[in-house]
Order: C-alpha cells, then structure tokens, then sequence
C-alpha cells in the first residue's frame, strides 16, 4: 500500500534553514533578540504550511486506499486495460493504488463531457502505466485533466479531425474521449493518446520539453540521443514500428517511443532492441518480458501511412469511431 506521506525534498528543507539563518543573523545585527525571534517565526510560516500540506496529502491518500479496490473497477481494468493484465500480481496491486492515488489527486474535467467512472479510470490507467515502476512518484507537474467530446483544432473547436490531445507546460492534459477509447480498445498498434500526452509531461523541464526523459544522468541522455538519431531514417521510410510522427522533432520522438514501449513492446525489443533497453531502465518496467510470461508472440509490423507535423499533440491515426 502507497500510503507514506509524499515527501518535501531535501533541498527545500535546505533551502528554508538557510534563508531563516540569513534572515535571523540580518535583523539580529539591527534588531536585537526581538527581531531574531520575530524573523524566526516568519521564517518557520513556509515550513508550516509545507508540513500542513504534507499532512493533508497523506491523510486523502490513507482514505483513498482504505476501502478495498472496487470489483466494478478491477472488472473495467480487465476489460480494458491491456497492461494491467499483462502485469505480475503485486504490481497490478501497486497499479490499482496508484490509480487512486492519481484519481484522489487530480482533478479530470470534462468539457462537454460528462465524466464517468469509466473514463476516469481510463485517464487515470494511463498516467500509471507510466509511473508504475516508480514507487515514490506522485505526478507533482500534472494539475489537471480536460476530456474534450471529440478531436479539435489549435483554436479548440470541436469536431475537427486535427488534434487528439495535447499537453501544456503549465501542467494541463486535454484528451479526445473518442481518441481516448479507441486507444485502449487496440491496446497493441503503438497508438494511445493518453500515454502519449502524459508522455510529454514526463519531458517537462522547468517550462518547456527537450525531448531528453526527465532524471537521465548525461551519459544516459548522450546515448538517448544516439539512438534516436539512428532510428530516425527508418522511421521516415515507414519502416519503424515507431510512428513516422516522432520523426520530425525530438520531444515527438521521446512521446512515440513511450508509445511503442507499452504498446508493441515485443516488437521494440525485437527490432530497436538498445531503445527497448533504455526504456526499461527509464520506466523500470519490462512489458515484453510480461508479454512473454503470457504467451504473445511477435505480429508483423503494420504499414503507417504518413502523417503531418505537429508539436505536443497527437493526431489520431484512424477513422473516428461512429460512437
Ligand atoms: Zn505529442
């Protein structure tokens, strides 16, 4: 059980002990003890309010996690969510706490949507795929979920068949529930636009992506670089179980090889074995040898038709559904 409050860094608390100690040693030269003893109390109001906040996280956590998990939602994982079923036991577990953790936390709107358990669920499914092999991680850059009714365009008018989902700095994942869905009903043609989208906030450095997945150390970034390098010319030859759409732009390249990994991860590591390695390192998870454990076998690799250039979004690939 995830119940462990989530953690303040060490940096902050550095941070705060630090600025109180110049603050006090400053007023103490021109306030004497008084002063000192006013700047230290003012000092302490952030590390309250931290811990206050910290407090209040656990607490939502500790209920989010106390009942049992919900028959009627472990029924809608098996159904839909193929990665949930290809997972060993004790990390379908983590996966179900992780999934209302993010559920307890993040708030999913929809616009023009009403949102039901069943696409909570599935955006929420989405983000812990990601996550799952990362035990500490909470999705602190991720404030808010839009589910839209349909595709849109940069202007955000419905029913355009241009974007599929997008992902802002500033922390905002808008998602096509059409798209949404479609992706986890063909849950192995390296297309999900929920991964995809939160794939991009794994890239958030500071304010912008750089396509470079966040906590690499130099060396693993270096080589990152290297293999994307080289798996570009047989993605523009459509050759690549990697969508050419990644080809164009680095920060599109690390969202579709987010995509393959989860979604055609026997393929990646047949043919872009050194990414598929990279990959498990990153996420640590190892969806091949799962699929492995569970008797799949390789597919042939489908043609992709090629698509246009876009930036943070992802176009969908295939007819819109007809509900
Ligand atoms: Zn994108």
């Amino acid at each position: 059980m995830r119940t462990a409050p989530p953690p303040i860094s060490l940096l902050a608390w550095a941070g705060l002990a630090a600025g109180a100690g110049i603050l006090s040693l400053l007023v103490g030269l021109f306030a004497g003890f008084w002063g000192v003893l006013a700047s230290l109390a003012l000092a302490a109001l952030p590390v309250v309010a931290l811990t206050w906040r910290s407090a209040v996280r656990w607490r939502a956590r500790r209920a989010a996690l106390a009942a049992p998990f919900p028959e009627a939602w472990r029924a809608l994982l098996r159904q839909w969510c193929d990665h949930y079923n290809r997972l060993p036991e004790d990390l379908r577990a983590r996966f179900e706490d992780d999934l209302r953790i993010i559920l307890a936390e993040k708030p999913i709107t929809g616009v023009g949507v009403e949102v039901i358990d069943e696409l909570r669920l599935l955006v929420a499914a989405s983000a812990a795929t990601l996550s799952l092999g990362w035990p500490a991680y909470d999705w602190e850059q991720l404030n808010e979920v839009l589910l839209y009714p349909d595709d849109f365009d940069r202007d955000y008018e419905f029913g355009v068949d241009d974007l599929s989902g997008q992902a802002h700095p500033w922390g905002t994942v808008i998602l096509s529930v059409p798209a949404l869905c479609q992706s986890f009903r063909d849950p192995d043609d390296a297309y999900h636009v929920g991964f995809h989208e939160f794939a991009h906030l794994l890239d958030l450095e500071q304010t912008h992506f750089d396509g470079i997945p966040r906590g690499f150390d130099d060396a693993a970034a270096r080589r990152w670089v290297e293999v994307r390098e080289r798996e570009i010319p047989q993605m523009l030859r459509g050759e690549s179980v990697l969508d050419e759409y990644g080809a164009h732009d680095p920060v599109e390249f690390l969202a579709v090889a987010v995509e393959a990994f989860f979604e055609a991860a026997l393929v990646l590591r047949r043919n872009h074995g050194e990414l598929y390695e990279l990959l498990v390192t990153y996420f640590q998870q190892d969806p091949a040898a799962w699929d492995d454990a569970r008797g799949l076998t390789l597919e042939p690799i489908r043609p992709r038709p090629p698509r246009p250039r876009g930036r943070m979004t992802r176009r969908r690939l295939r007819p819109r559904l007809s509900s």
